[in-house]
């Protein structure tokens, strides 16, 4: 099995669009399984990824991080799993198991980071992927496959930081970009029983917003509506990438409230609202194994139910196109049809 071919689609330097890109399949080790891919969601990571926005990318380089898939083969120590599995992959696919953040079980913060990425060596715009059993989930039975794709990092990476942050369910949450994290983010906060006001640069999206549970919307580029938002928020979270005017966003913050930051947006901002009001600004990467198994339960209980657009996996220039052009209603999920 160790020389099996895998086609997938590969970026060969910066910002390149992908090729068909054929490749034998990493050799098993005795921890991992190998998934044959029947969906992969496009995350905007991915194309951070291929423009090499983190400095830590290498070429040729396969993207897709939102996979699910069925078991193909397992290493003799995998423990929980069965051949024909249907599991869900994100972000991470392996750990160090030895660092700090791994002995305290926050692997997704593990100090081997570039290296536990299961785009290494190769992602999931592919017909198959290897991962440690332990980032490999069951998934439950009735949830659809494009479904759990987008839970996977989308879902895991928003319901980690509400579940952080949220810490009465009488909280006023702003939820910044409705787009494959924000719309997410909308229904994981209704869940929590938040108060929602979904921010969007975008006005025709106000309706789905309204529908996905929000119970406002500002348009980010109405300046008078912004301003009076001014400290309404406990919680803003932040799930765009770019067009945000920072100062106008902190201004919307209650005194000693928080924004967590979600997507990978470049921020620059007069420091005068943090400091006098007391705000905190913090990131927040995916979630733990026991978090993402929660989430799963959780988004299946609630109904949480992303919004999908399926497309052919060979159509993957044209999905990250939509995607970096803010088409996307509100995730594509690459279909493999040749693995189904
Ligand atoms: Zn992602
Ligand atoms: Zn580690």
């Amino acid at each position: 099995m160790s020389t099996m071919k895998v086609l997938g689609y590969s970026a060969n330097a910066v910002g390149q669009k992908l090729e068909p890109f054929e490749y034998a399949s990493p050799e098993l080790k005795e921890h991992e399984v190998r998934v044959s891919i029947t969906h992969c969601g496009v995350c905007h990571t991915d194309i951070h990824a291929i423009d090499d926005y983190y400095g830590i990318t290498t070429f040729p380089f396969v993207p897709g991080h939102e996979i699910v898939g069925h078991v193909t083969e397992l290493g003799p120590a995998v423990i929980g799993l069965k051949e024909g599995d249907r599991v869900g992959i994100g972000w991470q696919g392996r750990s160090c198991g030895k660092c700090e953040w791994c002995l305290k079980g926050e692997t997704q913060l593990c100090m081997e980071i570039e290296n536990t990425t299961v785009m290494v060596p190769y992602g999931g715009f592919s017909s198959s992927v290897v991962a440690d059993y332990q980032f490999a989930y069951l998934l439950p039975s009735t949830m659809p496959s494009q479904d759990a794709a987008v839970l996977m990092c989308a879902g895991v990476t928003v319901y980690s930081a509400l579940r952080t942050y949220v810490t009465s369910p009488a909280l006023k949450v702003a939820i910044v970009g409705v787009g494959g994290l924000g719309h997410l983010a909308v229904q994981f906060a209704r869940a929590f029983g938040c108060e929602i006001t979904a921010i969007s640069s975008s006005p025709a999206k106000k309706e789905q917003a309204l529908g996905f549970g929000a119970d406002h919307f500002i348009d980010s580029n109405d300046i008078d509506s912004m301003q009076q938002a001014s400290f309404q928020y406990d919680l803003v979270v932040c799930t765009a990438t770019d067009g945000i005017q920072w100062e106008r966003l902190l201004n919307t913050i209650k005194k000693r409230g928080r924004m967590v930051l979600l997507g990978f947006p470049d921020m620059t901002f007069n420091s005068t609202n943090l400091v006098a009001h007391d705000l905190s600004v913090t990131g927040s990467l995916l979630g733990n194994p026991p978090t993402m198994r929660e989430m799963l339960s959780f988004a299946q209980q609630h109904g949480i139910t992303p919004m999908v657009e399926l497309m052919p996996m060979s159509k993957v220039n044209e999905a990250l196109r939509k995607v970096k052009q803010n088409e996307a209603r509100y995730r594509i999920v690459l279909v493999n049809e040749a693995a189904e």
